[in-house]
């Protein structure tokens, strides 16, 4: 993992001044079934117009048991909206049209995967966001930052 990682830097640096809008602007999370997501801070290039993210759902108990999803939202709302998810309940655990919901992926269980193309251009570069996974009881473990530079 180490190696490879160290060889994307390597990559990304010998075309950097190049856009290349495959690598940075697309990502790509996983959970699990342990309650977790594989990484804790999500980056894009704030030259992305459109996100592209692909969430993984890496474990094998059913979305009704073990659903995860990928919510975005500001660092001031995210807290309140998942718990307002929470109440919401199935199938999305988030609040229908609210205006908190950045970018939301549907509710996925082990072995499943989706992807959502989401707008940046209206989010400030070096503003406080948050992704998160809305279903109950989640929030708190799965969430981490999402960065635009
Ligand atoms: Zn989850």
């Amino acid at each position: 993992m180490t190696r490879n990682f160290a060889l994307a830097a390597l990559a990304g640096l010998a075309f950097s001044g190049q856009v290349n809008a495959q690598d940075e602007c697309s990502l790509r999370i996983e959970g699990n079934d342990q309650i977790e997501f594989n990484k804790e801070e999500l980056t894009v290039s704030a030259s992305c117009s459109e996100v592209t993210l692909t969430l993984v759902h890496v474990g094998e108990l059913e979305a009704n048991v073990m659903g995860h999803n990928w919510a975005l939202s500001t660092q001031a709302d995210w807290e309140q909206l998942a718990m307002d998810g929470q109440a919401a309940g199935a199938p999305d655990y988030l609040p229908e049209d609210d205006d908190r919901v950045i970018a939301a992926t549907d509710v996925i269980g082990g072995g499943e995967q989706t992807t959502i193309t989401f707008d940046i251009s209206g989010l400030d570069p070096g503003g406080s966001y948050m992704f998160f996974c809305s279903f109950p009881g989640h929030y708190s473990l799965m969430n981490g930052e999402f960065i635009i530079e």
